[in-house]
């Protein structure tokens, strides 16, 4: 650890508090300000300074900080994933998955910045070839980030470090359930910049999200519920501020008749189980080839044989970290069993005061709220299908659209394709979220925009194209002195270059 005293953070003004608080026992992890507008707004104004250093360092410059940053994580790893399982509840290996899930993004977006967002040229084509052209992808200042509970360092961190290799600066609202992680992270960049308010924390509830779309940032990148996006969106529409939502799914892990079972299953149980079924792309749908359904079901069952929610280091599965989902969870299975769907794991009597067993439900109506909304919890509704048409057909029959998987051996990827979410891991689960150069982000009620990636990098800029006459034009197009002969020109010019019959080469 740094022993450099650096300085802090300003104080906080907010003389209300809130508790955060570990989910696996009710204990008081901490106390952190409710910011109102006044520390948001002033907040966001030290990031308008901080930016006019930190967005003018060279791409080198701002990727060295950022290098340092992600080796002071990696040294400090045990500690933050301490917080990360105290206020989440998630077990410590999971957490630290998280983090190190979110170091190699730190890494990638500092070490592509230059790549992707640096100046190149263009093409000025054969009517303007007499200028140069360039474009490059100019930070667009501040960002206001809200982020989540569930995966509280990685989550956001596709935002984070994007927007800070980009060259903006940040401000991050975490969720009133995870604001000692995020108050860590603004904290161990604040030594890595000498105390520069570059990545800043407010804390507090739904308000000061809303008091951070309606201050002075140029984009705000969300990460939580539809329900909340929406709120986000209308707030951030009064200032014309543009936003990034990444919101909610109910994912779909397809197999086939040729898949591998033992393979299947096992991302199935642990895309739908992990983290409690509390993760955005997390498996909560199943669709089976019917020729195969029994022995998938046989399969699942005796993986899913020992596994089980608590507290206790045998316990894989940690409890629901947010206590009004319990309903939410409870809900869906009841309404399932009521349709006629078929209990062969845990069941409504599964949902306890903190924690849910494990559950799986077969033949669930496609109209029950299991299949429709998400569950964010530890169940599966797995489904025998006909064949791939129907499982395509009903994996897209969903108002979300964030991600999903595929067991084929010959024809994941065909079948990845016509799944209408924004990424598919084909014979695995949750790959492409580990893959730094690939975007992540979905469709329909699942959100827009991108994070993680070139197009992750892109999403904090704006494009800057720029042009520069090298010499005179032949024909100077842009003057009142153009003539009928020029125009005459014009006209056999474009005919030559575009007046013949089309073709694609
Ligand atoms: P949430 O919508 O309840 O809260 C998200 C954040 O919004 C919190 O920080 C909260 O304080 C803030 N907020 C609440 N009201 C606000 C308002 N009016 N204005 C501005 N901000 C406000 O979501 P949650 O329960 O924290 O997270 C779970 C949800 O997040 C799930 O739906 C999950 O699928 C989704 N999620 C999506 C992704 C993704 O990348 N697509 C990743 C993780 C989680």
């Amino acid at each position: 650890m740094s022993t450099t005293l650096e300085p802090s953070a300003p104080a906080s003004t907010a003389s209300e508090t809130f508790d955060s608080l570990d989910p696996a026992t009710g204990d008081l992890v901490g106390t952190h300000p409710v910011m109102g507008r006044d520390e948001v707004d002033a907040a966001v104004a030290r990031a308008r300074d901080a930016v006019d250093w930190w967005g003018n360092l060279t791409f080198d410059e701002r990727a060295d900080h950022l290098l340092t940053w992600r080796s002071v994580i990696t040294r400090r790893i045990a500690q933050l994933a301490d917080l990360v399982h105290r206020e989440t509840g998630k077990p410590h290996g999971d957490a630290q998955l998280e983090i190190v899930l979110a170091i190699d993004h730190i890494a990638w977006a500092a070490k592509n910045a230059k790549k992707v967002l640096g100046a190149r040229k263009v093409s000025s084509g054969l009517l303007m070839a007499n200028q140069a052209a360039t474009v490059a992808y100019h930070p667009l200042g501040v960002i206001g980030v809200i982020g989540p509970w569930n995966y509280p360092v990685f989550t956001p961190m596709g935002s984070i470090a994007y927007a800070l290799a980009a060259g903006n600066s940040v401000v991050f609202k975490p969720s009133e359930f995870t604001p000692g992680v995020g108050q860590w992270l603004a904290d161990s960049f604040r030594e890595v910049v000498h105390g520069r308010d570059v990545l800043q924390v407010v804390t507090g509830l739904g308000d000061t999200g809303n008091a951070l779309c309606r201050a002075r940032i140029d984009k705000l990148a969300f990460t939580g519920s539809g329900r909340t996006g929406k709120k986000v969106m209308a707030a951030c529409a009064e200032n014309l501020t543009p936003v990034v939502i990444e919101a909610g799914g109910k994912d779909s892990l397809i197999v086939d008749e040729d898949a591998d079972l033992p393979k299947a299953a096992e991302a199935a149980l642990w895309g739908g189980m992990a983290n409690a079924g509390q993760t955005c792309i997390g498996t909560e749908r199943v669709y089976v080839h019917e020729k195969v359904f029994d022995a998938f079901l046989a399969e699942i069952l005796a993986q899913a044989d020992g596994l089980r929610a608590g507290s206790d280091s045998g316990a894989k599965i940690g409890p629901i970290t947010m206590p009004s989902q319990l309903a939410v969870i409870r809900s869906h299975l009841e309404d399932a069993v009521a349709k006629g769907a078929r209990v062969v794991l845990g069941g409504p009597e599964a949902v306890g005061e903190r924690f849910v067993q494990p559950t799986i439900l077969t033949h669930v109506p496609e109209d029950s709220t299991e299949i429709t909304e998400e569950t964010f919890g530890p169940t599966l509704a797995i489904n025998p299908v006909k064949n791939m048409d129907e499982a395509v057909r009903l994996t897209n029959a969903t108002q979300y659209g964030l991600a999903g998987a595929v067991f084929s051996k010959s024809n994941g990827v065909s079948i990845a394709h016509r799944v209408r979410s924004g990424m598919t891991s084909v014979n695995s689960v949750i790959a492409f979220a580990a893959v730094p150069g690939l975007p992540f982000g979905g469709v329909g009620q699942s959100g827009f925009g991108r994070i993680h990636g070139p197009d992750g990098l892109r999403e904090f800029t704006y494009a800057k194209a720029v042009t520069r006459q090298k010499f005179a034009p032949v024909m100077n197009l842009t003057s009142f002195a153009r003539d009928s002969a020029t125009d005459g020109k014009v006209a056999q010019l474009v005919t030559l270059l575009h007046g013949g019959k089309q073709t694609l080469r």
